[in-house]
């Protein structure tokens, strides 16, 4: 199977800290199927490192309070561009990202608490009834 999967889980330095966040078994999951790394925040023009944000209300602001909106809606709508040309099965995101958490992302008063929600790249993709995974999900695909 073919799947978009956000880059820092493939060991990629572009989380905002400039680090990455490897997944245990990604090299079996390479094996087993096509993988084509993405980073939303970078592909939106943010750089690494970046101040982190989080969503507020409708928006991703910085923690020093700028808005990023803009860069994250426009890295999202490159990410959904790529998944359509490239014919992927799905999504594999990192979970708790403003623009790739899935189902729970930080709550937006920088203090580390988590509430429900979806990053902005995760709910473009689930608007489009995409199949999201997550890296906690990764044991159940190296049985596909
Ligand atoms: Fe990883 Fe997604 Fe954040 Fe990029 S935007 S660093 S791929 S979690």
């Amino acid at each position: 199977m073919k799947f978009l999967i956000s880059a820092c889980i493939l060991g990629v330095p572009c989380r905002y800290d400039g680090k990455s966040k490897p997944s245990e078994q990604i090299e079996e999951l390479m094996l087993r199927h096509t993988l084509i790394p993405i980073c939303p925040e970078t592909a939106g023009g943010l750089p690494t490192p970046r101040t982190p944000c989080e969503i507020v209300g409708a928006k991703v602001i910085s923690k020093n309070g700028e808005d990023r909106t803009l860069q994250y809606m426009n890295g999202a709508k490159k990410c959904l561009e790529l998944f359509k040309k490239e014919g992927c099965d799905g999504v594999i995101l990192k979970t708790k990202s403003p623009s790739c958490g899935k189902g729970l992302v930080y709550d937006g008063s920088f203090g580390g608490t988590l509430t429900s929600g979806d990053g902005i790249t995760a709910k473009l993709f689930k608007f489009y009834g995409i199949k999201i995974y997550t890296e906690e999900d990764i044991p159940l695909l190296l049985n596909r």
